[in-house]
């Protein structure tokens, strides 16, 4: 953590405790004053805003700079032997096994889902070591036809 932000929760904390203990005011106004000047200590109800906003507005430039962060980074990530985009791994959709039709809530199966279409546990039943059937379009029958 970044020695700026500490000192922020410190100030932070200073004045939550100003509320309940006025003897603290003392204490908070040279940490105030030792931080952004002494003209600000005439008013620490205000300053108190100013903090709360200028928290604000750090925390949402350092998660839009994340996200973009995230973005523009393409990342290959090693699961299993198989090299992979990171995005498509954190991605969300399609986690939908299309052999057993079942929700898959295991990050482990995004790699089979991703190049296969199907979870780890169907990958194993019906792929493996047959990949080549697999991606030329074979699929096991399903126990009951959907005409829907
Ligand atoms: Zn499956």
């Amino acid at each position: 953590m970044p020695g700026a932000v500490r000192k922020e929760r410190g100030l932070i904390s200073a004045l939550q405790k100003m509320d309940k203990d006025p003897n603290h005011i003392p204490k908070l106004e040279k940490a105030i004053a030792q931080k952004y000047g002494a003209e600000t200590v005439d008013n620490p109800r205000k300053f108190w805003d100013d903090v709360k906003e200028q928290q604000y507005i750090e925390q949402s430039k350092l998660t839009v700079e994340k996200l973009r962060k995230n973005e523009a980074q393409v990342e290959k990530v090693e699961t299993d032997g198989f090299l992979i985009n990171k995005k498509l791994l954190n991605k969300d959709t399609n986690r939908v096994c299309s052999v057993c039709e079942k929700y898959s809530f295991d990050v482990g199966d995004n790699l089979y889902i991703n190049k296969f279409d199907c979870c780890r546990k169907c990958y194993v039943q019906w792929v493996e070591d047959r990949e080549r059937r697999w991606l030329t379009g074979w699929r096991p029958q399903k126990e009951k036809e959907n005409n829907g």
